[in-house]
């Protein structure tokens, strides 16, 4: 177990399973206090944090990052506990594929609240907390086709795309605070929600990966230690592929 985050409290939404969950494990690995936000949280029978050397170091909250109300709750339950808030991780986000002409506005209109309204309102309720700091680091997860775009999500990919754009802005209004705000794009990752991709999808994708493996949450979670420990303490509005070289 590292000590690098030893003090430091950590919010990780969408935090109780797939890319979430294992950075959880790895923030909780160097010594920070995590809260695991999320819509579905565990059941107190399920086994949510198998290691127990970091079992006590984390907490589930429940959220729906679409709803200003329920992320200022989670915010304020974490600060009771905790009293301090060091690090946020924009994790949540679902998709709703479809080609354009067959994507309903629901299926545009909850794909956007989550995956970018969801990054802004906890955002919003954190950095009120890092500027009294004057410091905080947030990561948010974005997603390779969010930049270079992908047929049949337009809605997802949109919702990407929008936050390298809102990690540019924060990272340009919180930087004198020293917040620093960074984004990772992951490609092709084995998570639940890859899991519903046909054979052929999960195929196409390997196929153009130069790596020619799709990656593990751990390989995402490791660049988001990267950028929260003090080794990135002069980078901001960054965007990282960790992709495999999908991207290229
Ligand atoms: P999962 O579907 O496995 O996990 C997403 C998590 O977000 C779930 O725990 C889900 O909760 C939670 N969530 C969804 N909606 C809400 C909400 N309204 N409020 C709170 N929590 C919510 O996805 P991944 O782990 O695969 O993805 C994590 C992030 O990585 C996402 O932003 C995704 O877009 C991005 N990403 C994933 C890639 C991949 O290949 N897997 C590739 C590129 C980016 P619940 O289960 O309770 O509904």
């Amino acid at each position: 177990m590292g000590i690098g985050l030893t003090g430091k409290t950590a919010i990780v939404t969408g935090g109780c399973r797939g890319i979430g969950k294992a950075i959880v494990e790895r923030l909780a690995n160097e010594g920070a206090k995590v809260y695991a936000l999320d819509y579905v949280i565990p059941k107190p029978e399920e086994v949510f944090i198998e290691d127990k050397d970091i079992k006590d170091l984390v907490k589930c909250v429940q959220v729906d990052v679409t709803q200003d109300g329920s992320v200022n709750e989670a915010v304020q339950n974490v600060m009771k506990d905790s009293g301090r808030i060091d690090i946020l991780i924009n994790n949540a986000g679902i998709t709703r594929d479809n080609l354009l002409m067959r994507m309903s506005e629901q299926e545009w209109d909850s794909v956007l609240n989550t995956n970018l309204k969801g990054a802004f309102l906890c955002t919003k309720a954190v950095s009120r907390i890092m500027m009294n700091q004057r410091s905080g680091r947030i990561v948010n997860i974005g997603s390779v086709v969010g930049v270079i775009g992908n047929a049949g999500q337009v809605n997802y990919s949109s919702s990407k795309a929008g936050l390298i754009g809102m990690t540019k802005s924060l990272a340009k209004e919180l930087g004198s605070r020293n917040i620093l705000v960074n984004l990772i794009a992951p490609g092709y990752v084995i998570t639940p929600m890859t899991r519903k991709l046909t054979d052929e999808q999960k195929e196409y994708y390997i196929k153009n990966i130069p790596l020619k493996r799709g990656a593990t949450p751990k390989d995402i979670a490791n660049a988001v230690w990267f950028f929260v420990s003090d080794d990135a303490d002069y980078i901001t509005g960054q965007v990282l592929h960790v992709d495999g070289g999908l991207a290229i």
